[in-house]
C-alpha cells in the first residue's frame, strides 16, 4: 500500500521524503491534496477489486456450452484507462491457446490498423463479444452472446473509454442491438450505452484479409476514430 501510495504521489508531483532508516513518508501536503490523493487511491483500489472479481468470474464461467471446449477463457487485454476500446467477435484457435484476443493473423492486421492512426496496441483495450472459442470458429449463437456480453458491458463500464471501435458484424450488431448489415452501419459515428459513448463500426480484420479492396473503407472508419479521439482529448 505504501509503495502504491508513493508511486501515486510521485505521479501527481508530490515528492516523497524518506527519513534515513525509516519507511517513506510524504511531505506535509495541503489538506485538499491529501484528501484528493486518498480519494483517488480508494477509487483505484475499488476498481482493481472490480477487475479482479470480474476476471475470476470469467475464468470460472460455465454459463454456456462453450466452456466445455475451451483451453482457457480470453478475457481481454490492454490499458484499463484506455481512450479506445476495440471489440471483436470471439477467440479463434490462436487466442484460445494464448489466452489473449487478436493474436493470430487477424490480430496482426488489427495491430497495423491501430498503428496507422498512431495507436500502438498497448495503448488500447481489446476484448471480444465471447470469452470462449466457438467450435470451428462458427458465429456466436444468440444464447451464447446473451450469457457472455454482461462481462463485456462491465469491462466497458470499468474502462469508460472515450471511443468504441467495433470490428465486424457480430460486435456491431450486438452493440447497436440491430440486425442491419455491417455495410449499413459503418461509415458514420453512432453511439453506445448509457454514456452515449461514440462508436465507430468497421470491417473485421479477418474479412479484410480475404477482401483487401475493402481496406480503403476501413481506413476512412479509422480516420473517424482518430478524429474523435483528437476532439475529446
Ligand atoms: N477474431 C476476433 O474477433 N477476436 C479475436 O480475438 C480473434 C479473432
Amino acid at each position: 500500500m505504501t509503495l502504491l501510495r508513493d508511486q501515486y504521489l510521485a505521479e501527481i508531483g508530490i515528492p516523497v521524503w524518506r527519513a534515513r532508516g525509516t519507511a517513506a513518508i510524504s511531505p506535509p501536503a495541503s489538506p485538499e491534496l491529501a484528501i484528493e490523493a486518498t480519494t483517488a487511491l480508494a477509487g483505484a483500489a475499488q476498481a482493481s477489486d472490480a477487475w479482479s472479481e470480474l476476471q475470476a468470474k470469467v475464468r470460472a464461467c460455465t454459463l454456456c456450452g462453450l466452456h466445455r471446449g475451451r483451453t482457457q477463457t480470453v478475457f481481454g487485454v490492454g490499458r484499463r484507462d484506455a481512450s479506445l476500446f476495440v471489440i471483436g467477435e470471439a477467440p479463434g484457435a490462436d487466442e484460445d491457446r494464448q489466452g489473449e484476443p487478436f493474436v493470430g493473423r487477424a490480430g496482426q492486421l488489427l495491430n497495423a490498423m491501430l498503428r496507422s492512426i498512431g495507436l500502438p496496441r498497448a495503448e488500447v483495450y481489446i476484448a471480444n463479444i465471447l470469452k470462449c472459442r466457438p467450435p470451428n470458429n462458427r458465429d456466436p449463437e444468440p444464447s451464447e452472446q446473451a450469457s457472455c456480453t454482461p462481462y463485456l458491458s462491465q469491462q466497458i463500464e470499468l474502462v469508460q473509454p472515450r471511443v468504441l471501435l467495433a470490428v465486424g458484424r457480430i460486435a456491431a450488431q450486438w452493440l447497436l442491438q440491430t440486425d442491419a448489415p455491417i455495410g449499413r452501419i459503418r461509415g458514420r459515428v453512432v453511439s453506445y450505452g448509457p454514456r452515449n459513448t461514440p462508436l465507430v463500426v468497421t470491417y473485421h480484420p479477418a474479412y479484410l484479409l480475404r477482401s483487401p479492396l475493402e481496406k480503403a473503407k476501413a481506413w476512412t472508419d479509422l480516420c473517424m476514430v482518430k478524429e474523435l479521439l483528437g476532439r475529446s482529448s
